[in-house]
């Protein structure tokens, strides 16, 4: 990892030599890791260890394409750690994918799950692509030769995929059969995020926006703003930022403002989600959606409202437009929205931010949901999937504040404190293997 780019400006970790590029999503993840070891007063062989990624595989993935070209994708596949059970997260095909960032990816998977107390670890996976350049069979064979590239990892016991930016059931299914064909039998337990008919769970497709919708409607509670005709504004309109809208919506909220990477859309009466979402279905991205003003891109991030939840990509809030934010409490939908930077600016104007591995985690939580149900072979009903995701959310959130209370730090340190800690716990259980 190298310390600095030249350009940006570094910012400096109190008490500690390390100076660090806060647009590097590995780094940044970094800053809050070793602020909070510092808080836990970590060993420092234990913190040598978690500063380390378990497992980095990079592979080529050759296709042909449809004009019978044979290209060469890159992908990778990271495993941070898996102390606490099978490494654990996502795969996302996209152009910015790159090592350092699927490996940041993979460690915030890690202080996700153990944050959340799951049995897993951290993993996670990206095919630097730009999958609306595909045909439907180049995806298919791209997800078919990227996962036997990396088959040697992968199983339910060490290693389980899930959807993430670009993804979705179809290629889990994909995931899924060329593990089984491999294999000799069907395996369903080894991704999850799969269709409903091969072993998916009921509700986990809503999840990552249910479990925002229950954080912020627990952060509005905590900070005294009424739920009903409270204003929110999304930015990214996929699975997390629709879903967690149409939520938002039912329990009475105004959305003021969305957008995806079309458009950005305001409108200060509210916006009819279940209307927004259906031109989607349609138009498939919010351009052209006639009953909204269209704002610039960067304002969506900036309007005047009470909630504002950043559900598209890493760093989107810095300490360029930190400070312009007016909402009160934030709620990060998408991995790693804030710089570290910017963590400071929003700490001094004191606004409440729920972060990304609390505020996204319902969508592995529900992840463990179908691996469960899939090892038992016993399918659960949605209320029995969405009570259970609530009751873990809700405690989390409860645990987070409680300790950024008692050591008075913020609930990303809080969140990063408890989950280093249960890592911790299991690592000093268990020894170093020699
Ligand atoms: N991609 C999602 C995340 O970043 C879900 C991961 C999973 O379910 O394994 O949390």
């Amino acid at each position: 990892m190298t310390a600095t780019s030249s350009t940006k400006q570094p910012i400096i970790l109190p008490g500690k030599d390390i100076v660090l590029d806060e647009d590097n999503p590995f780094e940044a993840m970094m800053s809050r890791f070793d602020f909070a070891a510092e808080q836990l007063n970590l060993d420092p062989g234990l913190y040598r260890i978690l500063r380390h990624p378990d497992k980095q595989i990079i592979v080529s993935i050759p296709i042909q394409r449809d004009n019978g070209e044979i290209e060469v994708f890159t992908g990778y596949r990271v495993r941070y750690n898996a102390w606490r059970g099978t490494g654990k997260g996502g795969i996302r095909f996209d152009m910015a994918v790159t090592l350092d960032e699927v490996t940041a990816l993979a460690a915030w998977m890690t202080w996700k799950c153990a944050l959340v107390n799951i049995p897993f670890g951290g993993s996670k996976g990206g095919v630097v692509c730009d999958p609306t350049t595909l045909s439907d069979g180049e995806l298919e064979r791209l997800t078919r030769r990227y996962t036997s590239q990396i088959i040697e990892t992968l199983g339910p016991e060490s290693d389980v995929p899930a959807p993430d930016v670009n993804t979705n059931e179809r290629v889990m299914a994909w995931i899924m059969d060329t593990y089984s064909m491999h294999k000799r039998h069907t395996v369903t337990a080894v991704v999850t995020g799969k269709p409903i008919e091969m072993g998916g769970s009921l509700g986990r497709r809503e999840a990552t926006g249910r479990g925002c919708m229950i954080m912020a409607r627990d952060a509005m509670r905590v900070r005294g703003i009424p739920v009903e005709g409270a204003r929110v504004a999304i930015q990214g309109f996929g699975n997390v930022g629709s879903v967690t809208a149409t939520l938002l919506a039912e329990l009475g909220c105004r959305i003021v403002a969305i957008g995806d990477k079309s458009t950005a859309l305001y409108n200060a009466d509210g916006i009819d989600v279940v209307d927004a979402v259906n031109w989607v279905e349609h138009h498939r991205y919010l351009s052209g959606y006639p009953a909204a003003e269209v704002i610039p891109g960067p304002d969506l991030l900036t309007v005047d409202c009470d909630v504002l939840i950043p559900a598209a990509l890493e760093n989107v809030i810095t300490k360029r437009n930190a400070s312009d934010i007016r909402a009160r409490i934030i709620i990060e939908g998408a991995n790693g929205p804030t710089t570290p930077n910017a963590d400071k600016i929003l700490d001094d104007a004191g606004v409440f931010v729920v972060p990304d591995i609390l505020a996204n985690a319902g969508g592995v939580t529900v992840s463990y949901f179908e691996w469960v149900q899939d090892r038992g072979g016993y399918f659960w009903d949605l209320k029995t999937v969405n009570s259970r995701l609530e009751k873990i959310m809700v405690d989390s959130f409860r645990e987070v504040t409680t300790m950024a209370e008692q050591h008075s730090v913020n609930l990303r340190i809080a969140s990063y404190m408890l989950a280093i800690e249960r890592v911790a716990a299991v690592h000093r259980l268990r020894g170093l293997y020699a």
